[in-house]
């Protein structure tokens, strides 16, 4: 159970960029990260216009002197105090990942990146390598995953409640973007335009969302070999996809389909992920994420609850609040940003940090997955050796 008390001797100084007014995921990364006093928002580059982001930054509080014109002044004015930032949180259109990370690493600060972390595998390898040089922990947000029922299912397939697994059904498919909405909505507008989003944009924007979930239940599994198509249904996205499909056999022997999309009129919430096995399934679902179906061959559905007494251990540590109290998107988030700032700490000070979160491993492998898909997808659908 977690009741929000201290994790670290004093909260981590982080700044932010991106994130501003208007913008999508700022907000939750701020609550997530100061939930639990494990990081202090101090400093601040919010916006693509400086004055609008200096507007923003003196709305939440900040000191007026720590916010910056853009990234760069902020990490070398930032660098200059003794009680300079530590950490930064990345909250911006995706082709400034790779150069706001790589400079933020390159001045020692740890940093919690949005997906997808960058285009190529070989700017994540890079950032890898950083992170790895300095020493410091470069975590994204595949935010979904902090729940408990995500960490029951992972255990459940751990201990082998489902015998060994066949199939891995995915689905990342909201209607949100049925049409060309990004006319008027300036957060769609570069999600469709590949010299800011990158070479995809559903598979990178919500497919690899639902990909990782399937790595933390199942982190067994490896893919060998995958095929995927992919189509824009509102022809002036080509050559980015509104929808794809992605076929991917594994090394024993499983088989996954995620469908990645925001075309699916009508859809509000659009992920699940179900799992398969020899005996048993399991299906979990965004809109009641709370809850996870456990379907034995031969017997009645059961549906398991968060904070119930029959989960593994492993699914209750991070619960707030009694059974009866639903679990949201926020406390998915807190939970992650918790682990993110014990793993900072833990480096900090010598140390290695023991569970799983969002790491740069699973940033890079995000974009191995895209960069497979997009190769399939542009070669006639075919199935490719996954690399
Ligand atoms: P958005 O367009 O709504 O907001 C982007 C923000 O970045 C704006 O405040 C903008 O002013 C700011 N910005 C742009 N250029 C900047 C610059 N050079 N310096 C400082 N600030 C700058 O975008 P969004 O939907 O919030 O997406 C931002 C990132 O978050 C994307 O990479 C997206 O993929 C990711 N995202 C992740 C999740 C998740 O669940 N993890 C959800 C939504 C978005």
């Amino acid at each position: 159970m977690n009741y929000g008390e201290k994790k670290l001797d004093r909260p981590i100084r982080v700044g932010m960029v991106g994130g501003g007014r208007g913008g999508q995921i700022g907000y939750i990364h701020r609550m997530a990260a100061t939930r639990d006093f494990n990081f202090q928002l101090i400093a601040g580059a919010f916006d693509v216009n400086p004055e609008r982001g200096r507007d923003f930054g003196i709305n939440l509080h900040i000191d007026p002197s720590r916010l910056y014109d853009d990234y760069k002044e902020m990490f070398a004015k930032e660098k200059e105090r003794d009680d300079g930032i530590e950490a930064v949180i990345i909250a911006t259109p995706n082709y400034l990942h790779y150069e706001i990370t790589k400079a933020a690493l390159e001045n020692d600060l740890h940093v919690v990146c949005e997906k997808p972390m960058t285009f190529t595998v070989k700017e994540a390898e890079d950032l890898k390598e950083l992170s790895e040089k300095h020493k410091k922990i470069l975590a994204t947000t595949f935010a979904y995953s902090g729940y408990q029922m995500i960490e029951q299912a992972r255990q459940m397939v751990k201990h082998g409640d489902l015998g060994d697994i066949r199939v891995i059904n995915m689905v990342y498919a909201h209607g949100y973007h049925n049409v060309a909405v990004e006319k008027h909505n300036a957060s769609t507008k570069w999600r469709v335009d590949p010299k800011m989003a990158g070479p995809s944009y559903v598979l990178g924007d919500i497919g690899i969302h639902v990909l990782y979930l399937s790595r933390i239940i199942c982190p067994e599994l490896k893919i060998k070999k995958l095929m995927c198509s992919r189509q824009s249904f509102v022809k002036s996205r080509a050559p980015l996809e509104d929808n794809a499909m992605t076929i991917q056999k594994y090394n024993n022997g499983a088989v996954g389909y995620l469908w990645s999309s925001c075309v699916n009129s009508g859809s509000m919430y659009g992920m699940k992920i179900r799992i398969v096995g020899e005996k048993a399934s399991i299906e979990w679902h965004e809109d009641h994420p709370y809850a996870l179906s456990y379907e034995v061959q031969g017997e009645p559905q059961k549906i398991m609850v968060k904070g119930a007494d029959y989960l593994y251990p492993e699914a209750r540590e991070d619960d707030r609040g009694a059974t009866d109290v639903v679990e949201g998107l926020f406390e998915s988030w807190a939970n992650l940003y918790s682990r993110f700032a014990q793993a900072m700490y833990a480096i900090d000070h010598g140390k290695t940090y023991d569970k799983w979160y969002p790491n740069v491993n699973d940033g890079l492998e995000a974009v191995r997955w895209i960069e497979n898909c997009v190769k399939s997808a542009d070669n006639g659908a075919s199935w490719i050796d996954y690399k």
